[in-house]
């Protein structure tokens, strides 16, 4: 009994470690939330220049006197408010989820595209909006090339070639160079990607059934070599993170050596939004989308997961 007694009056005089850091979790968001606030009356502020009229040298001294804000962050502010201006969607948005998170569709929303990427920034992280605007204009400029094409029969769209600069050692570069003869760079390495691939080709592993999301190693390997581990969306060079269901693990139920490819967190979290264009054909014919095909089963099943994702633990 007394023992109990005396453990009763520890628990009450020491806080536990895990009421410690849950107390400052929550007092550091809502710091954060009352600094968003802050921030979003800044232009206000300034334009109205409140801060003289109370007295303060700048606006600087009073953001910093009153809610303890960097020149850096007031900079920052202004400077997304002021691109945000006369597109509504994007301060409501940026109310919600900070400031920041608009930041990067600032340079491709318009007044009359602003709704469509407000909802964009609510469903994304900065690093996913920010790989997906990138694929965004390059897909727009993709357009405008062929809109020309077809108003103009004349014209024939430049063929675009790319120089890459490689150190080699020089017997390599001679054997390369009698192989590739009078012919071009082009069809040789052409040529190697097509043995390449038949080479991957005959060792393709069988497609497994599984009740287990885990990828058996012998298809984690044929599906890693396909690109030595990079991400396989065209144009993308970063190392893979997440082997990807293209036809969706829980729809499925088996591990497909065709369907599996290696993507960097952002390529992954796009095709999850539905956005990504004929995920279901080879990496290389993949566009992204604006907006997702609400009715198939993959993005029901998307959803769900995104849903997991953003619970709490
Ligand atoms: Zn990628």
């Amino acid at each position: 009994m007394e023992n109990t007694e005396q453990n009763n009056v520890k628990t009450e005089t020491k806080t536990s470690d895990k009421i410690l850091h849950e107390r400052f979790t929550e007092y550091g968001a809502n710091a954060r939330e009352w600094i968003e606030k802050c921030k979003m009356l800044l232009p206000e502020i300034a334009k109205r220049r409140i801060w003289e009229k109370r007295g303060f040298s700048s606006i600087y001294e009073y953001a910093a006197k009153l809610a303890g804000m960097s020149k850096d962050s007031v900079d920052n502010a202004l400077w997304i408010l002021r691109k945000a201006e006369g597109k509504p969607e994007l301060k409501k948005i940026a109310e919600i989820k900070g400031i920041n998170s608009i930041r990067p569709v600032l340079t491709i929303a318009t007044v009359e595209t602003a709704g469509f990427w407000a909802e964009k920034v609510r469903e994304m992280s900065v690093h996913t909006l920010e790989t997906y605007v990138k694929e965004f204009k390059k897909a727009d400029s993709f357009c405008n090339v062929s809109k020309n094409y077809y108003q103009n029969q004349n014209l024939f769209p430049e063929i675009k070639t790319e120089t890459i600069q490689m150190e080699i050692n020089p017997a390599t570069a001679d054997e390369l160079k009698k192989l590739k003869g009078s012919g071009d760079w082009d069809e040789l390495m052409q040529k190697f990607i097509e043995l390449y691939k038949e080479k991957l080709e005959a060792q393709k592993p069988e497609t497994t059934q599984s009740d287990s999301r885990h990828v058996p190693i012998k298809i984690e390997r044929y599906v890693l070599a396909r690109t030595n581990s990079t991400c396989a969306f065209p144009g993308c060079t970063k190392p893979y993170e997440i082997l990807h269901h293209t036809a969706r693990f829980s729809l499925t139920h088996e591990h497909n050596p065709g369907s599996l490819v290696p993507l960097c967190k952002a390529h992954e979290r796009l095709a999850h939004l539905g956005l990504i264009e004929n995920e279901e054909l080879a990496p290389n014919e993949w566009r992204v989308r604006g907006v997702a095909d609400k009715n198939s089963e993959k993005y029901k099943i998307d959803k769900l997961v995104a849903r997991y994702r953003a619970a709490p633990g």
